[in-house]
């Protein structure tokens, strides 16, 4: 059954809508602050969700947790937390400061094969480490409070890290934008190609499942904002094979297999 998580301040809804934040306030957010705001965000959803208790569904996700974090863009105050949460929606996220959720749905969607696990993770991945979701946070609570008070919840307080992780939320429900998908796609060809794997076995061969099985405009939940239907799937795929070509160019690539699933120590 799907579940909804609801924000604690409707009026928030609204916020994301307003235009022009300007540039010169961009980029104040601590990534301590962020960090505050993902522990909010990890709370409500854990509050939501029951996670998924299974030993070697967790051992697998652990694993390859290890080594895409290992080989993804570093981030310094990042301390990045992996969750398996029960539903059978398709979905995958990250919260802002590095807390990321897979759903069993997920899992059973790609019949737990472990390249587009690894390929799903370095794309949430990718949103963490390139700060999506720190530019909306900004933009969000900028608006709410204007540029004065803006500046003073960059000293970590209560109730402006319960209004950031409303509008953390928000931004997980309602997606991205175009650009940071693409991006984070990007990271996760860049990530898994690094760690060894091969990314065409990964988030590509995930892309173009989702495709298959749902095309555009699905009702998938998070990841059909996140990853099927915003920006068009097929666009995602094109662009994530040239960016494929030119990471791996004309070196020799020869991936190294992955974790094999159920044999995880
Ligand atoms: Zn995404």
């Amino acid at each position: 059954m799907r579940k909804t998580i609801i924000f604690p301040i409707l009026a928030i809804c609204l916020i994301l809508l307003l235009p022009a934040f300007p540039a010169h306030s961009r980029g104040l957010l601590s990534t301590a602050m962020e960090v505050e705001i993902g522990k909010e965000v990890r709370d409500e959803v854990l509050t939501e969700y029951d996670l998924w208790e299974d030993e070697d569904d967790d051992a697998l996700i652990q694993e390859l947790a290890q080594t895409l974090v290992e080989y993804a863009q570093p981030r310094e105050g990042i301390e990045y937390e992996f969750y398996l949460i029960e539903s059978e929606e398709v979905n995958a996220f990250a919260a802002p400061g590095g807390f990321i959720f897979l759903t069993n749905g997920l899992l059973d969607f790609v019949d737990r094969d472990p390249a587009m696990i690894a390929g799903v993770m370095a794309h949430e991945i990718g949103h963490v480490s390139q700060r999506h979701h720190r530019d909306a946070i900004e933009k969000g609570l900028y608006h709410r409070l204007g540029f004065a008070l803006f500046l003073e919840v960059l000293d970590i307080d209560e109730e402006w890290v319960e209004i950031g992780g409303a509008i953390a939320l928000m931004l997980i429900e309602q997606g991205y934008s175009r650009e940071d998908e693409y991006d984070a796609d990007e990271q996760a060809v860049l990530t898994t190609y690094r760690a060894g794997w091969n990314p065409g076995e990964g988030i590509i061969e995930f892309l173009r499942e989702i495709e298959k099985e749902y095309g555009s405009g699905n009702e998938l939940g998070d990841i059909g904002r996140c990853i099927a239907s915003h920006p068009d799937t097929d666009r995602r795929v094109y662009f994530a094979e040239i960016f494929l070509e030119e990471v791996v160019h004309s070196e020799l690539f020869e991936p190294r297999p992955l974790p094999t699933y159920g044999q995880s120590d």
